[in-house]
């Protein structure tokens, strides 16, 4: 089915350290979605219109925020780089996705795992009340090569603050010395023992459910190290404790 547009223009343009960015568009008329949804975003180039999807990292409005890492070679991402402020960015009018609550297993508490901009949709998530409403302990686990590829920290201890430390960040740092949570991989914090130990509760079948966003690698190896737990894949027809976003 062939995508409707909606002609948006760049608001703000906020950069977290090099290629890591966040891009507000003004793109009035998008229709309704739940966090965690994702939207076409593009531009006409030429006799083609280059578009690829990207989770909103923002709740429903007339603004939404992408956050995005430039891809080097990449046909799109290095163009969204260079957008200006009010220059003409194109975004479908309509979200689709299922890595939403609605399609996430209710537990006492909730892990969110992401490696890079598959943070985005759980900011989303977390700007709304559902998620507050319906796990007791939200853990955040946000994967990054380097500590300046943290974004979104600052309003990740609002989020503390104003919930009691019913939210727990757990940075994991693959290449630098980490100050605060893991060094190495999120795979290696979990089958260490050291992310439950980091987080204070443990990922069983029991008491957890799981979303897990980003790089294919590390979704693939999360997948086997919960299988082994006991933990099982969501359906709707067949409940189980995980879902999963691939990004590529
Ligand atoms: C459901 C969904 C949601 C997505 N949401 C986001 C998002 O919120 N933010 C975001 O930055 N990307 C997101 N992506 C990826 C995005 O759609 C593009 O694939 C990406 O931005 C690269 O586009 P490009 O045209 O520059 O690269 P292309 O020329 O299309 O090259 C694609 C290659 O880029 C690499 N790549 C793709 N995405 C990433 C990434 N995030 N990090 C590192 N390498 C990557 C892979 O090797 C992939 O094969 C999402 C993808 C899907 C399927």
């Amino acid at each position: 089915m062939a995508i409707e547009w909606i002609s948006g223009s760049l608001k703000a343009r906020n950069v977290w350290s090099d290629g890591l960015f966040t891009l507000t568009v003004h793109c009035p008329g998008v229709a309704c979605f739940e966090p965690g949804q994702f939207l076409q975003v593009g531009m006409q180039l030429h006799e083609k219109h280059l578009h690829r999807p990207y989770s909103v990292a923002s709740p429903h409005g007339e603004d939404l925020e992408f956050f995005i890492i430039r891809v080097d070679g990449g046909e799109l991402t290095p163009r969204l780089w260079d957008l200006q402020i009010g220059q003409r960015i194109d975004v479908s009018s309509k979200a689709t996705g299922s890595f939403t609550l609605s399609h996430t297993p209710v537990a006492k508490n909730l892990w969110l795992l992401a490696t890079g901009t598959g943070l985005a949709p759980y900011i989303a998530m977390l700007r709304e009340e559902k998620i507050w409403d319906t796990y007791q302990r939200i853990i955040l686990v946000h994967g990054v090569r380097y500590l300046t590829d943290l974004a979104y920290t600052d309003e990740l201890d609002e989020h503390q603050e104003a919930h009691g430390g019913r939210l727990v960040f757990v940075p994991v740092i693959s290449r630098a010395l980490a100050i605060h949570g893991f060094q190495g991989r999120i795979t290696q914090a979990l089958e260490s023992g050291k992310l439950e130990e980091l987080a204070g509760v443990e990922m069983c079948p029991e008491t957890s459910a799981v979303m897990m966003c980003g790089n294919p690698q590390m979704l693939d190896d999360v997948e086997a190290l919960l299988n082994a737990r006991g933990m099982r894949k969501h359906k709707r027809n067949e409940p189980g404790h995980y879902v999963v976003e691939r990004y590529w």
